[in-house]
Parts: structure tokens; C-alpha cells; sequence
């Protein structure tokens, strides 16, 4: 990930040894800003709901994971139908139209599950270990996700990936994400990640070599900008489980993937 910014949803500490208070409040699913004018949701609850909600389990191999009947896939679900019948509305309008239809995808927690990660360092982020989990190239895939990719690709919608990972976990991402079947376009023409030692013209606003100070925001859509302007394809739908990756325009629809462990601003 990315995430520079980004904000762990639960303090590991305060939740194992049940004392004490994490910041000002934590965002969460359908929420872009943290509630801070009444007392924060109990933090040992909060894990507990998260687990019921992924339906966490451990597995044979001591990897958590995500239940199939869980609320988190029915949620997913529900959101995978819409987004289909949409692109398929959305693709017949705009090879009519003479438009070159794409959909953008985020990586992390919209194609591939970060939960194991997660849990495990108690809803933490530390580059060091978050950087040993993605090169493992073993997360598995969101529910729905790679097909919804293989949806959009079988419907001649040309698809890109707009991620936070760093050119440096450019092979352990796309070796992950062949391996949950999202094997469409991963080339470097479609798979988007953060350049920072050499950043795209198309970036020049927030970052020029050596120097890079592009919000998520900034990056992401400046690179759909790239995508739409530059690239001249029309964006019909960005999926992203950050608001951070849905903001900032540059997409007909956007459909926020839930994900109640962490919020990257
Ligand atoms: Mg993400």
C-alpha cells in the first residue's frame, strides 16, 4: 500500500490489553471522516464486530481468512451485481458512442484481501512487514473481484489497475494477481503503481524526480486523468475500498468496496 497517511482503525495494544484510548475516534465503512463529537465505538467491540463481519477463521495453514457466507462477501456480492449490470449498460453506450470504455480497479483490499495482514498486526501499519507480506504474492483474491475484471475485459472494456504498491512490488503484485485470476492486462501499460524516484509527466503537479508530495488523492486521479486524457479512453466505472481512491473525479460511477481496517487518507 501506499500508505504514508494512512490511519490504523484500531490500536492493537489498547485492544488486547483493554485500557486506553486511540486517537480521536476511527473512520469506518460508509464513513469518510471519524466521528469525534460523542464518545468512539468501544475498541474492543470494534474487533469483534470486524471479525464477525469478514467471518474470520483461521485456516489450516495459520492464515486468517474471510468467510464466503460472511456479510462482507454479501455485501460484495450485491455490489459485484450492480457494478456488472452497469458495465454492460455502460459499454454498449459507449462503443455506440464510438468511446473507448475502461474501468480502474485499486489493488489492495479491492482485488486482493489484506485481512491475514491485518489482523495479525492487530490493524497496524509498518512498512517493514507490510512489505514482506505483499512480496509473499499469496494474498487471496477479493470475493467477486477477479471475475468483475474478467466481467469487464468480456465485455471490451479495456482494464487498468491504479494502485498505491510501489514500482519496487511491481512483480509480487501481478504474480498475485494472476494467481486469484485476475489475469487481464498486467502489463506495465495498465498496472499503475507509485513511482516516486521517477514519476510520470503526467504527475508534474505533485512530484518531479527526488521530490514527491502527491496526496493519494492527487496521484490517483491525476493518473485516470492520464488514463482519459492522454490515453483517451472514457472511464465508466473506478472501484476502490478508499475513498482516497475514489475521490478526485475522473470516472462516470464509483463503487467504494467495504473495509472497516483501515482508512488511508
Ligand atoms: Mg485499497
Amino acid at each position: 500500500m501506499h500508505k504514508p497517511l494512512r490511519i490504523a482503525a484500531i490500536a492493537a495494544a489498547c485492544a488486547v490489553a483493554g485500557a486506553g484510548l486511540y486517537g480521536a475516534g476511527a473512520a469506518t465503512a460508509g464513513q469518510s471522516t471519524a466521528n469525534s463529537t460523542h464518545e468512539p465505538y468501544n475498541i474492543g467491540l470494534l474487533v469483534k464486530d470486524i471479525d464477525t463481519y469478514y467471518g474470520t477463521t483461521l485456516d489450516a495453514g495459520g492464515v486468517y481468512q474471510a468467510s464466503p457466507d460472511s456479510q462482507y462477501a454479501k455485501d460484495l456480492a450485491a455490489l459485484d451485481k450492480a457494478a456488472r449490470k452497469y458495465i454492460d449498460q455502460a459499454a454498449r453506450k459507449a462503443h455506440h458512442k464510438g468511446e473507448k470504455p475502461a474501468v480502474v480497479f485499486d489493488i489492495d483490499d479491492t482485488l486482493l484481501l489484506s485481512l491475514d495482514y491485518e489482523k495479525r498486526y492487530n490493524y497496524t501499519y509498518n512498512s517493514a512487514t507490510w512489505a514482506d507480506y505483499v512480496n509473499k504474492a499469496d494474498r487471496p483474491g477479493v470475493f467477486g473481484s477477479a471475475e468483475l475484471v474478467q466481467y469487464a475485459d468480456s465485455k471490451g472494456v479495456e482494464v487498468f489497475y491504479n494502485s498505491g504498491l510501489s514500482e519496487a512490488q511491481r512483480t509480487a503484485a501481478v504474480a498475485n494477481l494472476k494467481k486469484i485470476g485476475a489475469d487481464v492486462n498486467l502489463d506495465t501499460d495498465h498496472v499503475f503503481l507509485k513511482d516516486k524516484a521517477n514519476p510520470p509527466a503526467y504527475l508534474s503537479a505533485c512530484a518531479t524526480p527526488g521530490t514527491w508530495t502527491c496526496t493519494t488523492v492527487q496521484y490517483k486521479g491525476g493518473t485516470r486523468k492520464h488514463i482519459e486524457d492522454d490515453l483517451g479512453y472514457e472511464i465508466i466505472a473506478n472501484f476502490g475500498d478508499q475513498y482516497s481512491d475514489l475521490d478526485g473525479g475522473y470516472a462516470d460511477r464509483t463503487y467504494k468496496l467495504p473495509n472497516p481496517t483501515y482508512f488511508v487518507s
